[in-house]
């Protein structure tokens, strides 16, 4: 039933976007794809995204932290694709360090891209979805939406704020055939905790693989990692049918985490 819908996918080079946008795609969608990296790299995933399900696959590299830029992203998907019928804002970065050793400038950073580009790309996303009168919003928050960890003051005011915002965004579409949530995965495996993988490996003096270990012991019950297919399939049922009248829900996918 998404057959021929048009999927906007923040951060989609990589990762869990990447795997979202993989599975939209085995649905039928066209899709936007976003996010940094190697040009050659991206332009070979798009390639064969758009060769293994015979959809519609583009690429906009805009800068999540520019505000001009995510609206000529949003104008060019709508251009491309015939819409925007879909949005995923899963673009985001981290780093970690005590409060009085926060470097300011990376905490401007994340509030930019893990939280105030959501509030832009759906700013301009809404008309579309409202002309349409069909939208699914899915916001790639966290479990740090949910509860904190040391180490992360913004990671995890970004992710609590986009928890927020999925709200409002809910109460002000409900009834109109549009739906916003967030989903809020636990420990997944991706280039974005590999340096905490590596920096807990280093401090007990172990392999990476044990480091990852250690980490999921610690916080995740099912010691293990989710993966970007499973969040796949769960954005694939946020824009089904069945989840119509699911709407400003934070789902966790965190093997038990937040259940502590
Ligand atoms: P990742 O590093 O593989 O992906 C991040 C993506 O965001 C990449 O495509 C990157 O190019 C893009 N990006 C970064 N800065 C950007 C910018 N300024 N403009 C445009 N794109 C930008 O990591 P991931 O784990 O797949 O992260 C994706 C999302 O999932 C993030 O929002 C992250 O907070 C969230 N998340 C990750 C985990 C985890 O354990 N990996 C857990 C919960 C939530």
């Amino acid at each position: 039933m998404l057959k021929g819908k048009s999927a906007l996918i923040t951060g989609s080079t990589s990762g869990i976007g990447l795997g979202i946008a993989q599975a939209l795609a085995a649905q039928g969608c066209g899709i936007m794809m976003n996010g940094f990296g190697d040009a050659a790299a991206i332009e070979r995933k798009r390639a064969e995204m758009a060769q293994t399900h015979g959809v519609a696959v583009c690429y906009n590299g805009a800068d999540m932290s520019v505000p001009a830029e995510i609206g000529s992203l949003v104008a060019d998907t709508a251009a491309r694709l015939g819409g925007v019928d879909i949005l995923v804002n899963c673009a985001g970065i981290q780093h970690t360090a005590a409060v009085e050793e926060f470097p300011p400038e990376k905490w401007d950073a994340i509030i930019a891209i893990n939280l105030s580009s959501s509030f832009h790309t759906i700013h301009h996303a809404l008309p579309y979805m409202k002309a349409a009168g069909w939208g699914r919003i899915v916001n790639i928050a966290s479990v740090h939406g949910l509860v904190a960890s040391a180490q992360k003051a913004a990671y995890v005011t970004a992710k609590h704020g986009l928890v927020g915002l999925t709200k409002v965004v809910a109460l002000e579409t409900a009834g109109l055939g549009i739906t916003c949530n967030a989903i809020c995965p636990g420990w997944t495996r991706t280039e974005l905790i590999e340096p905490q993988i590596a920096a807990r490996a280093q401090a007990l003096g172990v392999e990476l693989e044990e480091g990852g270990r250690d980490l999921l012991a610690e916080k995740q019950p099912s010691r293990q990692f989710v993966t970007i297919e499973q969040l796949g399939q769960v954005a694939v049922f946020l824009c089904s049918d069945a989840a119509s009248q699911i709407t400003g829900s934070p789902i966790p996918v965190d093997g038990g985490w937040t259940a502590q």
